[in-house]
């Protein structure tokens, strides 16, 4: 299998202990039946332990979760019992993976640890250079996916253009947001004019608060009204790679429907809130936090991302492309 990672994914460590927040509580943790069986014939104390800390969701396997969210694994220490005792292979899927996104597409696999982890909020957010990828073949199975070749390709070529734009720095963000969106509708052979129903800006607060929330402190940001604007010159690099990090991780999606241009706008969409939302941050550390939060908040929840993927695909009104690029220009 061929398998693409940003090259700094080399530099990521998990924080362990030393976290702020764990990727171990707050979220459900769906066990893989493989696993699953693995820990049911498990003889020892951590085998019983495991056996009484599975349930079952709608059907899926579950690892069990204290009142406060926190997974029963979880020591006080913020470390898994588990891997203690047996290391990372004990893991199962969910965990091994975390905090990372998998994407199969056929042969080919694309993995990236995802904003709301701390230790990558350092390595990835932090970092002044361009992001780069790099592409390794692997013993991992293939997992077979029914994809068109021929429009997984195109919209490859087209994402490869779409990053190389986002990471001209020889332009403003808002011309590459602008130049972003017009690349997608052209893909797409979309063409959405009508804005006429009101804006993004501020109404996309109403919309996030009416999705599900985790954290007391993303309500808190939501709440937040007023502000100065985020000096441009630190906002504008962490905008590109946040915008960077949206394409990578969802253009390809286009595969599946053929439009590329909702998960385009869903980019654009991320950047323009976060930088309504830097106007109540006095420093990059607390808009990092904000990163952070919208991560947890939206691209690990399936529900709130599908949500706003559906008010995306609108072709009018304030969630076109015309109402997305009247936000840009505000
Ligand atoms: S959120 Fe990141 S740093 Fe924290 S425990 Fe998870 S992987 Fe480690």
């Amino acid at each position: 299998m061929l398998v693409t990672k940003p090259n700094r994914d080399a530099d990521f460590s998990c924080l362990a202990s030393a976290c702020p927040d764990t990727c171990c509580a707050g979220w459900e943790i769906v066990v893989d039946d493989v696993s699953a069986d693995r820990f049911r014939a498990m003889e020892d104390a951590m085998g019983k332990r495991l056996q009484q800390s599975l349930i079952t969701v709608d059907g899926e396997t579950q690892l069990k979760r204290h009142p406060d969210g926190r997974c029963v694994l979880l020591n006080d220490r913020n470390l898994c019992d588990l891997y203690a005792l047996y290391g990372e292979g004990a893991l199962c899927r969910t965990c091994r993976l975390h905090p990372r996104f998998v994407a199969d597409y056929g042969a080919r696999r694309e993995v990236m640890p995802r904003l709301s982890c701390p230790a990558w909020i350092e390595t990835y957010l932090l970092d002044t250079e361009k992001v780069t990828f790099v592409t390794e073949e692997t013993d991992d199975p293939i997992a077979y996916t029914d994809i068109d070749a021929a429009l997984f390709f195109k919209l490859s070529r087209a994402r490869t253009q779409a990053m190389d734009m986002l990471q001209d720095r020889s332009l403003s963000i808002d011309e590459r947001m602008r130049r972003l969106l017009t690349l997608a509708q052209e893909l797409d052979g979309e063409r959405e004019e009508d804005c006429s129903q009101g804006d993004i800006l501020p109404a996309y607060r109403k919309k996030l608060a009416s999705l599900e929330i985790l954290t007391p402190q993303w309500r808190e940001h939501l709440q937040q009204k007023g502000g100065t604007p985020f000096p441009e010159k630190e906002l504008s690099p962490l905008l590109e790679k946040v915008l960077v990090y949206d394409v990578f991780r969802f253009f390809l999606r286009g595969v599946y429907d053929g439009r590329a241009l909702p998960w385009v706008k869903y980019a654009v969409f991320h950047a323009l809130v976060l930088r309504d939302l830097s106007r109540h941050c006095a420093c990059k550390t607390e808009l990092c936090e904000v990163i952070r939060l919208y991560s947890k908040e939206i691209e690990h929840n399936a529900e709130n991302q599908e949500a706003l993927h559906r008010a995306l695909c609108r072709r009018s009104g304030r969630w076109s492309v015309a109402g997305l690029l009247k936000a840009i220009n505000e």
